[in-house]
């Protein structure tokens, strides 16, 4: 029979139930039950009552741990779905061509290169594999292109601004603004472009020199 499951992940269980059976537009208790399947139980209520009620023959072949599941990564007991991290469900492919507060590339590669760094006591409770299918493998590409052009375009000025970002003066607080802003011309060489962008995102006379 499939392992108890703690009150918490149940409780989350029952958020994601509610909002797939709005997003899908089915009943609550259909959508709670695709859930509870998909952890091997045969219907929601034997879910909620706990394992052990719950028939052995319901139980999937269980790993060790637990399928971690990143932004795009199709859920393994439906591959017709993928995890949307932004929004916490698993969705079809259509989903993704919304656009969401943050890229889905984007969000995907940072998750990706999250979750190989993660460490160990993680990695021993969850197991993902090293190419887990993703719908979002041709954004993750453009992402880090995108990224890696930024990388080639930036000036002297902005190199030298990230090996400042760790000093406690104004110096250092400048360059994590900058470092943090979205709209800092990363590529500009020119000063008076540089003092512009000072002046209209920061006008901090200490970060200026006083002036
Ligand atoms: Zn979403």
């Amino acid at each position: 029979m499939p392992s108890s499951l703690p009150a918490v992940q149940i409780e989350q269980l029952r958020r994601n139930a509610k909002r797939l059976a709005r997003q899908e537009n089915i009943p609550l208790h259909e959508s709670q039950d695709r859930l509870a399947q998909s952890e091997g139980y045969k219907n929601w209520s034997l879910l909620a009552k706990g394992a052990d009620q719950a028939p052995a023959r319901a139980r999937p072949p269980a790993p060790s741990t637990r399928r971690y599941y990143l932004h795009g990564d199709q859920y393994e007991p439906d591959p017709a779905r993928y995890y949307c991290a932004e929004c916490d469900v698993f969705f079809g492919p259509e989903h993704f061509d919304e656009a969401h507060r943050v890229d889905h590339g984007e969000r995907a590669l940072k998750a990706t290169e999250r979750f190989e760094k993660s460490p160990d006591d993680f990695a021993s409770r969850v197991h993902r594999p090293k190419d887990a299918p993703t719908i979002l493998a041709a954004a993750i590409a453009a992402a880090k292109a995108a990224r890696e052009a930024r990388e080639a375009a930036r000036s002297p000025f902005h190199r030298w601004l990230d090996k400042q970002k760790d000093r406690e003066d104004p110096v250092g607080d400048l360059a994590n603004d900058i470092l943090h802003g979205k709209h800092f011309p990363t590529g500009t060489a020119s000063l008076p472009a540089v003092r512009r962008y000072l002046t209209d995102h920061l006008a901090s006379r200490e970060a200026l020199g006083g002036s």
